[in-house]
């Protein structure tokens, strides 16, 4: 069965994101074999489903470039602490209770919530990666799913377990022949090696090697805290990425979530070595991280820079327009500069970088030949009255716009959400289901 036709009829605004970023009034746009077919003012076939576009702007899809979909599970679980303390005495105690019927639920949950507010496509990192694949798959969402990798808990115990090592590689292994079984467009998987401080020498270096050898995608968080700076430095004599840079670990295949507490030469390094950064200015707001990631110096030396929500656990939303506008207040507020990352630089961030971090081409702007994955916003919301032309517009979109004003979410040619429904998924059930599942993690 081929995928559905879309006419999306003269929609007031669209936001392009082309190569000379054209935003357009009054045009349509056609949409076959999840391909944009055509984007013009004059009249376009009919088709399977119809949106009228009055009061509507079509926007790239949104891409949430670190997520751990599952975590949904864990919202409002464990509030107001220390990262460490947080991780070591509540999230990695709950996390052994999940099972991967618990993930799917908890993706699904994470999938509904992201298409509902215009995100197209994720990278996750998470314990049983192929539930967050069938979860998004279900909800019809475009994933990188990463497989998470650690092998030691304990930091000053890099040597680490030999079980877990092995444990680890192996499903892997099989979650990336899981992935090629599927044969799906929208899937991709990835390596996620969690952290330096949670993977040995050993796992750093085979991650590599086999990302190398079948030019796979690797996730890490990097330099999320200066704690870990601090210890690793102590026992390294080096900083995390300066380390990684001396393993042959940094590449343009590397997607780095965090990058907080960099120093110029780390940022050099990841300039030079084209690692990909994943920027999640909400989490570290929220655990108080200590720092604002250099992330103007960085896009000023040409690093692609991504937009991340992270775990529902540390935000606690998944929605991307309050990233977008967090990512846009904190660095003018660091640098007592309101130039600095102007709104229309953060939803690039938003969309085209996203995709450009994944590799996914053709994809992050809305253009004749490119994929169609879109977002419609309802303009009929008193947040986003009035629209004072283009500019204003950008502004509304980023400084005012919730998820919440999504309508539509199209996804590789297929309504995802259409007209406020979410189309393949019963969504009462969702809630019902998840509302039961929890209790697990009340239980001593
Ligand atoms: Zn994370």
């Amino acid at each position: 069965m081929g995928k559905p036709t879309i006419a999306l009829k003269n929609l007031d605004w669209i936001v392009t994101q082309d190569d000379s970023r054209r935003i357009l009034k009054g045009y349509s746009i056609y949409i076959e074999d999840g391909i944009i077919a055509d984007v013009s003012t004059g009249s376009i076939p009919e088709a399977d489903y119809t949106l009228q576009g009055g009061w509507k702007a079509a926007i790239p899809g949104l891409v949430n470039l670190h997520t751990h979909a599952a975590m949904t599970l864990l919202r409002s679980y464990a509030e107001d602490m220390p990262l460490e303390e947080w991780l070591r005495t509540r999230i990695w105690p709950a996390e052994r209770k999940l099972t991967a019927d618990l993930c799917y639920l908890g993706a699904l949950l994470a999938c509904m919530e992201m298409a509902r507010s215009g995100t197209t496509c994720f990278l996750d990192m998470y314990y049983h990666p192929e539930e967050s694949v069938k979860a998004a798959l279900k909800v019809g969402m475009r994933i990188v799913a990463s497989v998470g990798i650690i092998d030691t808990f304990d930091p000053e115990d890099r040597r680490s377990d030999l079980k877990l090592r092995i444990y680890s590689r192996r499903s892997a292994e099989r979650f990336i022949d899981y992935v090629k079984s599927l044969g799906d467009d929208r899937v991709k998987a990835a390596l996620g090696p969690h952290a330096p401080y949670t993977c040995s020498d050993d796992t750093l270096m085979w991650v590599r090697d086999r990302s190398e050898r079948e030019n796979l995608l690797v996730h890490i968080h990097l330099a999320e805290t200066r704690g870990e700076q601090s210890r690793f430095e102590k026992m390294y004599g080096r900083r995390e990425i300066e380390y990684l840079d001396s393993l042959g670990f940094l590449t343009d295949r590397v997607i780095a979530a965090h990058c907080v507490w960099l120093s110029p030469r780390e940022i050099e390094i990841i300039a030079s070595r084209r690692v990909k950064v994943a920027h999640c200015p909400i989490s570290n707001l929220k655990l108080a991280v200590g720092g604002v990631a250099p992330i103007p110096d960085m896009i000023g030396k040409g690093v692609v820079v991504g937009l991340g929500t992270d775990g529902a656990a540390s935000n606690n939303s998944l929605d991307m327009f309050e990233t977008m506008k967090a990512t846009a207040l904190i660095h003018k507020w660091y640098r007592w500069d309101p130039t600095t990352l102007p709104a229309w630089r953060v939803l690039e961030a938003a969309t085209i970088q996203g995709y450009r971090a994944l590799g996914i081409d053709k994809a992050g702007y809305i253009g004749i030949g490119a994929r169609a994955d879109i977002a419609i916003i309802d303009l009929r919301k008193p947040r986003l009255q009035p629209i004072h032309g283009a500019e204003g517009l950008i502004s509304n979109i980023v400084y005012a716009c919730s998820g919440s004003d999504v309508h539509s979410t199209i996804v590789d040619g297929e309504p995802v959400v259409w007209y406020n429904r979410i189309v393949n998924i019963d969504e009462e059930e969702v809630y019902e289901r998840v509302a039961d599942a929890i209790r697990v993690f009340r239980e001593a």
